[in-house]
C-alpha cells in the first residue's frame, strides 16, 4: 500500500510493541504485564475466553483506552496520551469492530472518504477515487451510493474494512469482525481478510474462527484473565497447547 515518503519506514522490524502494559477497570486488573511485539507484515490471531481482555488489548493499541503503566509504540513512535499527534498516530492503526460502526446517515462511499478528507486532508476527488478502488477491492464497488442499512451485514463489514484501509494504516486491528454476522456471510469477510494478509498487511485479529487462525496467522496469542498465557505458531498451538488453560479452552471450542 502506498505511503507518503515522510511516513515511509524501514522495510523490516517491529511495528507494534507493547511492554509491561497494565490496565485496570476499577478493581479489575484487565491487562496484566502485557509484553507483545508484532513484526511488520505479521498476522497475529488473539484468542481466549470471553472477558480475558482481548478487546481491551486492541483498544489500548489505538488509544481508545489509556493504559495505567507500560509503553506502546507504533513503528517506533510512542503513543501520546492526547492531542493532534495522537490523532495522526491513531490513524496509522485501522480498527474493525464486531458491530460495523458505519455512519448510518452517510453513503457507503462517503463513509470511505470521510477519514481521508478530515484526518489525512486528502483532496476530495482523490479520496473518492481511492474510496471507489477500495470498495472494488473488498467486492462492494456497486454499493457505493447506498446507505449502510441497505447492505447485508457481510457487505457492511467489508465497507468497514475498506474505510479503515483508506487511511493507509500501518496495522489493522480486527475485534471479532465476524461474530455479529449471519453464518453465510462470515466467509466473504474472512476472504477479504485473507487477501489482506497475503498482501502483507500487519494484522491483529481477535476471532473465534479457528480456520482463519490456522490458515492466515503467523502466530496465535492465547489470553486468559488479562494475561498472555501462551504464544505459538497455529500448528503448535492447535496440535500441542502447552498450558492447561489453553487445553481447556480448545476442548470447548474445537
Ligand atoms: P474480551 O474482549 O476478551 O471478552 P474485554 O477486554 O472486553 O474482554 O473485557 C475484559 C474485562 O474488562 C471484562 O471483565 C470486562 O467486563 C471488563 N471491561 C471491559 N471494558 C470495561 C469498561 N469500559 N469498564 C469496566 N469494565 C470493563
Ligand atoms: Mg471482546
Amino acid at each position: 500500500m502506498a505511503k507518503d515518503a515522510e511516513d515511509a519506514a524501514p522495510a523490516s522490524g517491529d511495528l507494534v510493541v507493547l511492554s509491561g502494559v497494565n490496565k485496570h477497570f476499577g478493581a479489575l486488573h484487565v491487562l496484566q504485564d502485557i509484553d507483545l511485539t508484532i513484526a511488520r507484515g505479521e498476522v497475529v490471531v488473539v484468542i481466549g475466553p470471553s472477558g480475558s481482555g482481548k478487546s481491551t488489548l486492541c483498544r489500548t493499541i489505538n488509544r481508545l483506552e489509556t493504559v495505567d503503566s507500560g509503553a506502546i509504540t507504533i513503528d517506533g513512535k510512542p503513543l501520546p496520551q492526547e492531542g493532534r499527534e495522537l490523532a495522526r498516530l491513531r490513524a496509522d492503526v485501522g480498527m474493525v469492530f464486531q458491530s460495523f460502526n458505519l455512519f448510518a446517515h452517510k453513503t457507503v462511499l462517503e463513509n470511505v472518504m470521510l477519514g481521508q478528507t478530515k484526518v489525512r486532508r486528502t483532496e476530495k476527488a482523490q479520496a473518492e477515487a481511492k474510496g471507489r478502488a477500495l470498495l472494488d477491492r473488498v467486492g462492494v464497488g456497486t454499493q457505493a451510493d447506498k446507505y449502510p442499512a441497505q447492505l447485508s451485514g457481510g457487505q457492511q463489514q467489508r465497507v468497514a474494512i475498506a474505510r479503515a484501509l483508506a487511511m493507509d494504516p500501518k496495522v489493522m486491528l480486527f475485534d471479532e469482525p465476524t461474530s455479529a454476522l449471519d453464518p453465510e456471510m462470515i466467509n466473504e469477510v474472512l476472504e477479504v481478510m485473507q487477501q489482506l494478509a497475503r498482501d502483507g498487511m500487519t494484522m491483529v485479529v481477535v476471532t473465534h474462527e479457528m480456520g482463519f487462525a490456522r490458515s492466515a496467522a503467523n502466530r496465535v496469542v492465547f489470553m486468559a484473565d488479562g494475561k498472555i498465557v501462551e504464544e505459538a505458531t497455529p500448528d503448535q498451538f492447535f496440535s500441542n497447547p502447552r498450558s492447561d488453560r489453553a487445553k481447556d479452552f480448545l476442548s470447548k471450542i474445537l
